[in-house]
């Protein structure tokens, strides 16, 4: 994180706020150091310090594969025990038939239609969730608002494997995420009408020209270097629709809230951030469980990493079979790294399945 001379905090002042942060994580990163204009030259020469009061690093857990794969490897443990998940369904809206909710869905493939029954039913549309809820004729005390945000993926800017943060032009944070032999950068937040929004130049020119003014690259980035384009709306919970005119609007809240309506056994899920899914998931059993349905793994942890001694068997497996003497020479991890981050405890069947057939 670079700090710009005569920004509202001295970098002194933010590092003593890290060790705080530290301190809550049970010291669970790495210690977060001060670093002074000279070493942030020496250690990112990428960054142009010619306007730094100073920096500091600080270490977070982070996502190697993006939100994707993360997102994916919950569905994929909870079918494991029995979840059905079906993707290409479009919900047309549900009714209400004594004590069960039926919903319409649309197979958006073939375009054939089918109901579904359920005793409960959980909105968890993210932006679409009033949308929904108009469909269903469910009445909520929150709404959304809606932030554009957009990143831009360029080539890679810098062989380091650290994100680097900055304070954009309008205050806001400012990221240069290392992406294998890319660099993802962003991010934008613009008020928008509708959540079908689109990357403009005006975004593209904000996001390259904050960058440019932080970076020292040989010749600045232009839109002829982007490889690929991400656009997506952050839903923001407001009370009512009223408070749609709301003057400090970077000030919303990110934290989500659940409407419930008890009596039909609705729920309905607004904003929040994904480094909160496993409380809102939390939150959203419990209700359910109040509700009077019984949810077979309430108690148990059936998401993450299996037990460690499952990783190491999987690594004896691994080494038996010189599996990391495959690893290709342009990848930056060995393959039993890979492998175990990407599949989790599946990576063992998958050795099974290498040693049938090795090709
Ligand atoms: C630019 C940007 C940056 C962000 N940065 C961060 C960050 O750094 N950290 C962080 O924690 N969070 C971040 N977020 C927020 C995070 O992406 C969201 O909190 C998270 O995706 C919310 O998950 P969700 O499942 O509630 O909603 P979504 O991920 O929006 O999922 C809702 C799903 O419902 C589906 N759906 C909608 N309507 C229907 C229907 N009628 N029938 C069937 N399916 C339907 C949609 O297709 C979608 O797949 C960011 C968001 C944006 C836009």
């Amino acid at each position: 994180m670079t700090i710009d001379r005569g920004f509202r905090f001295h970098p002194l002042f933010l590092w003593a706020g890290t060790w705080v942060y530290w301190l809550f994580g049970n010291g669970f990163t790495r210690i977060p150091r001060l670093l002074f204009k000279r070493s942030l030259q020496r250690e990112e020469p990428v960054v142009n310090t010619q306007n730094a009061a100073g920096g500091f690093e600080y270490s977070d857990a982070r996502l190697p594969d993006g939100d994707a794969r993360f997102v994916f490897q919950f569905v994929s443990s909870a079918m494991e025990r029995g979840c059905i998940a079906a993707n290409y369904v479009e919900s047309l809206g549900a009714r209400r038939e004594g004590d069960l909710w039926i919903a319409r869905t649309r197979n958006v493939i073939d375009g054939q239609e089918m109901d579904i029954r359920a005793k409960v039913l959980i909105n968890a549309a993210g932006p679409f969730a009033d949308d929904h809820n108009a469909l269903t004729g469910e009445e909520t005390e929150h709404h959304h608002l809606f932030s554009k945000g957009i990143h831009l993926i360029v080539p890679r800017i810098t062989p380091n494997p650290r994100i680097l943060t900055f304070f954009a032009d309008d205050g806001r944070l400012f990221f240069a995420i290392p992406m294998g032999v890319r660099t993802c950068v962003g991010t934008t937040d613009t008020r928008v009408e509708s959540p079908f929004a689109e990357v403009t130049d005006e975004d593209r020119r904000f996001v390259l020209d904050n960058l440019n003014k932080r970076l020292n690259l040989d010749r600045p980035l232009t839109c002829a270097d982007i490889i690929a384009e991400r656009c997506g709306v952050r839903p923001l919970v407001v009370k009512t629709r009223a408070d749609g005119n709301v003057r400090d609007w970077l000030h919303l809240s990110r934290k989500h809230e659940i409407d419930v309506d008890w009596a039909k056994a609705h729920l309905s899920i607004f904003g929040g951030k994904l480094t909160g899914c496993i409380n809102v998931g939390d939150e959203v059993s419990g209700i359910v469980a109040r509700l009077g349905i019984a949810l077979p793994h309430r108690e148990s942890l059936w998401y993450g990493e299996p037990h460690p001694s499952v990783r190491e068997e999987y690594l004896r497996q691994a080494r038996r079979m010189n599996l990391d003497g495959h690893t290709s020479p342009e990848s930056i991890e060995s393959l039993s790294g890979r492998l175990w981050r990407r599949h989790g405890q599946q990576a063992l069947d998958l050795l099974a399945e290498i040693r049938e057939d090795p090709r």
